[in-house]
């Protein structure tokens, strides 16, 4: 069965083009400024040559009509009819309180993901607007959703209300949600694996670092606690947004700098972070490059970024009453070793011995702990769209 997957972000639409039989990605691609002046397709058929095309996306239904004339086009196409494609995989952000696995979509699957449009205002009506898109386009062909917030669903109540009036959980359903459940989801269950740990007997902490970053503590398979919250802000300070802060922090600038609610929360989301810290920008390689030449700001961002995932995997360490393995994936957490240095070097008084050889390596799945190590430390690069096809497979197939 051959599945596409489709991530609808706010301007963007990244897609793969998946065969099940043995997992091959046949197409990937990247629908770029949806909405905007210079719209662009990029489409990359495996075996042939990248296909740029630029053309108007006034919306994500132009977009999505536009990848699946690429996939079939008769030059750089990978299937010779749409109807090839058996299912639809689509990344979908909120599912609320509503959704603690993926779901086949029907009409109340719509329904729920429009009522999340308050929880997810950038990304659930693209994801609505992508999945009707298909339904159009792929008439008859499943479309299953696959929730950011879905693996975090287990935390018990301890972890996911916040010390405010109780009213506004039961009025609006203010609570921690989390997310990057895709990948915490992908990244536990092939630590558990790779460590030979057994399943129902396992505390494996993920740390999910790239530009958005979130860490997730997770029991024999089941979330228990993760650093995100109602929106994607809280938690670890990231590419440009802030993590965890004094919510009175918003307000004092709010009032000396004449700035709305709304402005305060751009500033956080957009502003702020590695990108806010040092003024250089909020990729690491930039980063370390700039620290390197003695940029001070861009030390003391590494250093605070480091410090806060530290503090995080030390207080979920205590959430589980141990830990048996960490595991580091996405952008930052698989390619940048001094990060990974640094958060580990907190973790000496626990037994934690670095394997620097290894760490300093590239590479798939492997430990970057000695064996002495007193908990197992391993890199597992996430792979999202495999996890969505993954589970849409087994949902069609049921
Ligand atoms: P992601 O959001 O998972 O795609 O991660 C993107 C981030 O990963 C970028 O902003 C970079 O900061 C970081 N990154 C990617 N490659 C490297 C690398 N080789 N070394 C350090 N950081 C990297």
């Amino acid at each position: 069965m051959k599945i596409l997957v489709l991530n609808c972000g706010s301007s963007s639409l990244k897609y793969q083009l998946f065969d099940m039989e043995n997992e091959e990605v046949l197409a990937k691609g990247l629908c770029e400024r949806i909405g905007a002046e210079g719209s662009v397709l990029t489409h990359k058929p495996e075996g042939k040559e990248k296909y740029v095309k630029e053309a108007p996306m006034p919306d994500h239904s132009t977009a999505v009509q536009m990848v699946l004339d690429a996939l079939v086009d008769s030059d750089h196409g990978v299937i010779s009819h749409i109807d090839e494609i058996g299912a639809v995989g689509h990344r979908v952000l909120h599912a609320g309180q509503k959704y603690s696995a993926s779901i086949i979509v029907n009409d109340d699957v719509k329904k729920v993901v429009r009522e999340c449009f308050d929880l997810g205002p950038l990304h659930n009506p693209a994801n609505l607007i992508g999945i009707e898109a298909c339904e159009k386009a792929i008439p008859g062909k499943p479309n299953v959703a696959v929730f950011d917030t879905a693996f975090h669903q287990t935390m018990p109540e301890k972890a996911y209300m916040y010390a405010i009036p109780y009213e506004y959980y039961e009025k609006y359903a203010i609570r921690k949600y989390g997310f990057h459940g895709t990948s915490h989801a992908f990244v536990s269950a092939r630590a558990i694996e790779f460590a030979g740990l057994n399943p129902d007997n396992s505390k494996v902490i993920v740390c999910h670092l790239g530009n958005g970053s979130s860490i997730s503590a997770v029991v024999n398979g089941k979330c228990i606690d993760t650093s995100m919250g109602l929106t994607p802000l809280e938690g670890l300070a990231m590419g440009t947004r802030s993590g965890d802060i004094d919510p009175a922090v918003a307000q004092f600038i709010a009032n000396k700098e004449n700035k709305d609610i709304n402005e305060m929360l751009n500033i956080l989301n957009k502003k702020s972070g590695m990108l806010g810290l040092s003024g250089v920008s909020s990729d690491f390689r930039d980063l370390w490059s700039a620290a390197e030449k003695g940029n001070e700001r861009a030390k003391m961002a590494l250093d605070v970024f480091c410090y806060r995932v530290a503090k995080y995997i030390g207080s979920y360490i205590t959430a589980m009453n141990g830990v048996d393995v960490i595991a580091f994936t996405a952008g930052v957490g698989e390619n940048d070793h001094d990060v990974r240095k640094n958060v580990l070097s907190y973790f000496g008084y626990l037994g934690v011995e670095l394997d620097e050889e290894a760490n300093n390596k590239r590479g798939e799945d492997r430990y970057i702990s000695t064996p002495n190590s007193k908990i197992k430390v391993v890199v597992i690069p996430t792979n999202e769209e495999l996890k969505i096809a993954r589970e849409t497979k087994e949902l069609v197939e049921k």
